[in-house]
């Protein structure tokens, strides 16, 4: 802010993370597959373009943007490589896209339509990549549709407007690489490219694996694998192994400071509601961060047995993890310290991050909150400042 930055809670990125993440996921990319890092969704709360210069510096070759404007952003702060942008409706800056030399996804014949307009408004030829609906019921061109779409693409091409150099998809059930859609994608999928090559595309680049894909089937890896929440250090697969099981560090510490640590009597009612009373004469902590900084308001402790999404104070050896008290309110959450409790207004307190000491994660939140994480990191307030390490 103009006016003063002061803001009691801050996510701490730890961009050393984000570039080890890559690393790994290089390493678990099969067959040489190259890695595009996923940094839609302001790199899933984490920061757009200090994690995409991260992500680069790990050795991502590719970065994805769900977004236009997310693609254009990055090309603004001077990052280089390649860029895939894919979500948009008519209308869109295409033009803009292909003249800061950004790959375009094409999922429908309009999209193609609107991309060779953008490419003869610039003087280009736009890199498309055929996002293929190969079952997740999603963006995409549906399979039958291909052919019609393909001749399209072909005449483009030949007009030199475009030139087809990806085809892509996305899976549905990646998280259980036991499940029969998987090979079904990945057979529609084998099948789609076969159209597109037949049509004359010369492809660069086939890609179908987002991170669950990328840690567990390395049969779907073909040129270019697509993570995006292993980058920031979490598991896509909780139920089948945690981040340091895949090589990978939760990127992100969501940390605050006690704002206030006071004796209450028994039987006391916190937050709204009264869902929480207090079962004894206790010390209250009260943690300046709430839902509108993106803590789930499902994450809320409503009764001492049913305890609320987990919250770290102290720090070193006194460091100990208790739940959220009551409900979450929009700017601050409480904490049942305990009649016995050491802490002072000012301590640190950490929501979630790599968990190393054994403290709260992104994961844990999600699990009070019965969400995923993604959700958790990707809701992280605006106003919540990054710090970057
Ligand atoms: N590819 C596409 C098209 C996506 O929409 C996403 C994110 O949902 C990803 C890749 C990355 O997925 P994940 O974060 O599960 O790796």
């Amino acid at each position: 802010s103009p006016v003063n930055s002061y803001y009691p809670a801050r996510a701490v990125v730890d961009l050393g993370a984000v570039r080890s993440n890559v690393r790994a996921l290089r390493e678990h990319a099969s067959g040489g597959a190259e890695v595009m890092a996923v940094v839609k969704a302001d790199a899933y709360g984490h920061g757009l373009v200090p994690c995409a210069r991260a992500a680069v510096e790990g050795g991502a070759t590719w970065l994805g943007a769900a977004q236009v404007a997310e693609a254009l952003a990055l090309r603004a702060a001077g990052i280089g490589g390649r860029v895939l942008t894919w979500l948009y409706a008519p209308g869109a800056p295409l033009a803009e896209a292909v003249a800061a030399d950004v790959d375009v996804s094409v999922a429908a014949g309009w999209a193609l339509d609107e991309v060779v307009v953008a490419a003869r408004a610039t003087g280009r030829t736009a890199r498309v990549h055929v996002k293929v609906d190969t079952g997740l019921g999603r963006n995409g061109v549906m399979p039958d549709d291909l052919p019609e779409l393909l001749a399209r693409a072909v005449e483009a091409q030949a007009s030199g407007a475009v030139e087809v150099v990806g085809v892509w998809s996305h899976l549905a059930l990646a998280d259980q690489p036991d499940h029969p859609t998987v090979v079904g994608q990945a057979d529609v999928f084998a099948h789609a490219v076969r159209l597109v090559e037949e049509a004359g595309a010369h492809l660069e680049v086939r890609h179908l694996a987002n991170s669950a894909a990328t840690l567990t089937s390395p049969g779907v890896h073909h040129d270019l694998v697509r993570p995006g929440l292993a980058v920031y250090g979490l598991s896509p697969v909780p139920h089948l192994g945690a981040p340091a099981d895949y090589g990978l560090v939760p990127a992100m510490t969501l940390e605050a400071s006690l704002a206030t640590v006071k004796r209450v009597p028994a039987d006391h009612g916190v937050s709204y509601a009264h869902a929480y009373r207090t079962p004894t004469s206790t010390v209250l902590g009260v943690v300046p961060i709430g839902y509108s900084d993106g803590l789930p308001r499902h994450a809320s402790g409503d009764l001492p047995e049913r305890p609320g999404g987990p919250v770290q104070v102290g720090s070193g050896a006194s460091a100990r993890t208790l739940a959220v008290a009551g409900r979450v309110c929009m700017d601050q959450v409480m904490v049942d310290l305990g009649p016995d409790a050491r802490e002072a207004a000012g301590d640190r307190v950490v929501l979630f991050g790599s968990g190393e000491d054994g403290g709260p994660t992104a994961e844990d939140w999600a699990r009070a909150a019965g969400t995923i994480s993604y959700e958790i990191t990707t809701r992280l307030g605006a106003r919540v400042p990054r710090a970057y390490v």
